[in-house]
């Protein structure tokens, strides 16, 4: 019979083991190894059937257990250790209090959120990113409040079927039997949220609160009872419906969030944020309800609070792939913000402006949550180098008269939180030398000291766990297949503690190719099986439950890997998640990834492995792009832009097993009289050493925190002060500039000395400009000068401005100054007009600037 309700009955546990409660409580405990130690010895062998699942064990175990425990001395004094250690750590001064001028908070909006495999509200490298991030700002000191959603089926579980077709199973969630509270009001009633939907309704949510470490995260929840079902059902999963339902889900997470934020910063006393991070689009309705709330409570108009709102919002873009981007049909969007459901201070017309791709190639039917997301923001990044250049020529059109180069999106690569990835014997390696070496993120260098000897026995000890750990779960997989104790004794002797191991795990979108490696499934067959130095890959991943074309791969990959001969080679593990990257990260020699160039925006997965001395081989993409050095792994040529996409593949895939025969496995194998890969281990320290100090989600955040949250809330206060003075003048100002710029012109520029120019000289330049009734004191009158290509092009320009203007008659006015020339070769200059103030983050940042008339720029032969 089915239950018609379900709940969890917490337990009451004897009052010596009250602090249990308090760890369990914190997700500290997810990134704490002696406090997951403690709750093992709880009952070692419910840990392990609970997947370490701290709440559950709680739930599950033996009165009579606990009451032993209660009277255990031993283990109530490690208790009070540890629970003093979590006091501690949550009220000890940590990096950010010794800055200055940092935001007194900084709020964080979401979709998702990987903090642990016990809250599966995560699909992949954006929640496990988002959830790193707080994590890591929990131990910098970062005054960061989360805030997503929680999605009373999180994402699915994954098994396969008898012939490897994925399954999804959607377990339900019980936030009770989750590490999460209620947020109360002073009176102990549920806090409740609401936002309005057409037709006079409302949508209402309560909000859970959890603890990672020092960080608050703010959870929205619709399944309440004053709401109608399909009300009810707007969060029930982490990506699932089509268009209403989604953006239904992103309005609660940014106007509900927003109000979420209120309600907790008024209950708790927790300083209001000063800065917004919006992670990616979905989030981006934050910016309206802040815009509203400007105009309610402040009385500012429209383009005075937008001005506000903007100063202190970061937004991060995560994908050059187009199909990850929210795009909602502009009609959708009118039909919830318009009608009876529209607030006449936030005009449904003015949203609609915020999202439109009014740009060349833009889609004139869609709203564009990134689209969004920059205009909110007056900074914006991508999440490596290479992704941010891709997304400033992606999303360059919003800048029209600017070059690639100065479109301000910039990039912060991503990093990974150590506690959470690294192995745990490593991490004692590393701070048998460092001590330090976790908490403040710095000394990874020092493993170079580690003896190679050690260092290779910690990397078989890991390689051990993940074989013992996944024989465990290929024996669970081929079960739910079907198969039956006969067919399954070979999984004892699958894979071997003491071969090359590759891991390849990650979500299945196409651009990830997943089958890659199996291009000439003759010749990777022959690579697992060499007699002499054999290779075994561990696979994991999950497709999105719509896409059937990823299944399709999962498939061919798990056909390929039932086949007898290979199959104690080649192993798929089902349910992707935390747990499970954990130990694919920590026991694996060789990371592979052969994503398609450049659509991987950063890729994290290979930061962790590498951490833990694994060596990537992955195509140059994302991260690997910026940091491959030769001596930390290999990278697999891309043969990006020069072939058809099949062509591509072969040629990729050949360049992959060309790799892997001649230098991979010949490293691995290439043994010393002591059994030991010397030049192996030399890349594994070297690759620990300077990669570790880079990868790290620390030094991710102190860019963020010193590049973006500083200026954005000096910036913010810049608008604020004085009744919002600033937001008031600066939003006047753009409206006389937007209004002046069509009369804004480069009308004449001439030069002197061109014919005989020499290095060392310097060349004479005057121009006149119309400025079209501004001030010079509203503009920017520069010479861009430097290298030109073939196409007159100047390919990284200096800038030199020009002052002093005089009157040139007709109220024009002429400017002059003198171009260094440094360098000999092909030079060339041009000179512009752009908007300046003292409060634009970016001379780029209102997309205006003023040329002279073609031809413009002027090409002089070679300087001698
Ligand atoms: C790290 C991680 C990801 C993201 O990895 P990518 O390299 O960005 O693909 C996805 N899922 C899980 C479970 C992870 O641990």
């Amino acid at each position: 019979m089915k239950a018609i309700r379900r709940f969890t009955v917490r337990t009451v546990l004897p009052e010596p083991l009250r602090p249990l409660e308090e760890l369990v409580l914190n997700l500290r405990w997810s990134w704490h190894h002696e406090t997951l130690d403690l709750f093992h010895d709880v009952d070692p062998t419910l840990w392990d059937e609970v997947r370490q699942d701290p709440v559950r064990l709680l739930g599950e175990v033996d009165p009579e257990r606990l009451e032993l425990l209660a009277r255990d001395r031993r283990f109530l004094r490690r208790l009070h250790d540890t629970a003093d250690d979590l006091r501690d750590y949550l009220n000890e001064p940590r990096w950010y209090q010794s800055l200055a001028d940092g935001p007194r908070a900084v709020a964080y909006f979401s979709p998702e959120y990987g903090i642990t495999a016990a809250l599966p509200q995560y699909s992949g490298g954006l929640g496990i990113l988002a959830g790193d991030h707080l994590k890591t700002a929990s131990d910098m000191g970062v005054p960061i409040i989360g805030v997503g959603l929680l999605y009373r089926h999180g994402y699915f579980s994954q098994s396969l079927s008898p012939d490897g077709w994925q399954l999804e199973r959607y377990p339900p969630i019980d936030p009770n039997g989750l590490p999460l509270t209620l947020l109360r009001d002073e009176n102990a009633d549920p806090v409740g949220i609401s936002i309005g939907l057409p037709q006079g309704r409302d949508l209402h949510a309560q909000v859970w609160l959890a603890r990672v470490g020092r960080v608050p995260q703010l959870l929205l929840d619709s399944d309440v009872e004053v709401n109608d079902q399909p009300a009810r059902d707007i969060t029930d999963r982490l990506y699932g419906g089509g268009g209403d339902h989604r953006l239904l889900q992103e309005m609660l997470l940014g106007i509900g969030g927003v109000r979420a934020i209120r309600a907790y910063c008024r209950i708790s006393g927790h300083a209001e944020p000063e800065v917004f991070h919006t992670n990616e689009g979905h989030a981006g309705f934050l910016g309206l309800e802040r815009i509203r709330e400007l105009i309610s409570d402040e009385g500012l108009g429209f383009d005075e609070a937008l001005e506000a709102t903007r100063a202190g919002t970061v937004f991060t873009t995560h994908t050059p792939v187009p199909a990850g981007i929210d795009r909602f049909p502009r009609e959708l969007v009118r039909r919830y913000f318009g009608g009876a459901n529209e607030d006449h201070d936030v005009p449904v017309e003015r949203i609609l402006e915020l999202g439109a791709e009014d740009y060349p190639d833009g889609d004139p039917t869609v709203f564009n949550m990134a689209v969004m997301g920059m205009r909110l923001a007056q900074r914006v990044n991508g999440v490596s180098t290479l992704h941010g250049e891709v997304s400033r020529e992606m999303f360059g059109g919003l800048w029209g008269g600017f070059d690639r180069a100065e479109v301000p999106i910039g990039s912060i690569t991503n990093g990974v939180h150590a506690g959470t990835w690294v192995g745990r014997e490593i991490l004692e390696l590393a701070s048998r030398e460092v001590p330090s070496v976790v908490e403040a993120g710095q000394g990874w260098e020092k493993v170079r000291d580690v003896s190679e000897r050690e260092m290779w026995r910690v990397r078989r000890v890991l390689r051990e766990r993940l074989v013992q750990s996944a024989r465990t779960r290929l024996g669970e997989s081929w079960r739910t297949r079907g198969a039956g104790e006969a067919e399954t004794a070979w999984i004892d002797e699958a894979l071997d503690p003491d071969v090359l191991t590759i891991g390849f795990a990650r979500r299945v979108p196409s651009y990830k190719r997943l089958t890659l490696m199996m291009r000439d499934p003759e010749r990777l067959r022959a690579i697992l099986l060499d007699p002499d130095r054999p290779v075994q890959i561990v696979i994991a991943g999950k497709a999105h439950p719509a896409d059937e074309g990823g299944k399709r791969l999962i498939q061919a990959i798990v056909r390929f890997a039932d086949a007898e001969d290979v199959r104690h080679r080649v192993v798929f593990l089902p349910d992707y998640d935390i747990a499970l990257g954990r130990l694919l990260v920590q026991g694996c020699d060789v990371w592979l990834n052969t994503p398609l160039r450049p659509l991987e925006a950063c890729g994290t997965s290979g930061m962790k492995a590498a951490l833990n001395g694994a060596l990537n081989l992955s195509v140059r993409d994302g991260w690997w792009d910026e940091w491959h050095d030769g001596q930390n792994g290999w990278a697999i040529p891309s043969a990006d832009g020069l072939a058809g996409p099949d062509r591509r593949d072969a040629l990729e895939a050949a360049a992959l097993y060309e790799l892997l025969e001649d230098h991979v496995s010949a490293m691995f194998y290439d043994r010393d009289a002591s059994g030991l890969p010397r030049r192996w281990l030399e890349m594994v320290k070297h690759t620990i050493a300077t990669l570790g100090p880079k990868v790290l989600a620390t030094r991710m955040l102190r860019d963020y925190v010193t590049e973006c949250y500083t200026p954005a809330a000096s910036s913010a206060r810049a608008m604020g002060a004085d009744g919002y003075a600033g937001a008031r003048s600066l939003a006047a100002w753009k409206q006389r500039i937007r209004k002046a710029w069509p009369g804004v012109a480069v009308e004449h520029v001439e030069t002197q000395g061109e014919e005989s120019p020499h290095v060392g000289t310097r060349l004479p330049v005057r121009v006149v400009v119309d400025l079209g009734g501004l001030e010079p004191s509203d503009v920017t009158v520069e010479v861009a000068h430097g290298r030109v290509d073939e196409t007159d092009a100047i390919a990284e320009p200096s800038y030199l401005e020009l002052t002093r203007p005089e009157p040139a008659g007709d109220g024009r006015l002429r400017y002059a100054g003198e171009v260094p020339l440094v360098r000999s070769g092909a030079f060339g200059y041009s000179v512009r007009v752009v908007p300046r103030h003292e409060m634009l983050a970016d001379r780029a940042e209102m997309g205006l600037v003023a040329v002279p008339p073609p031809p413009h720029g002027m090409t002089n032969g070679d300087l001698r």
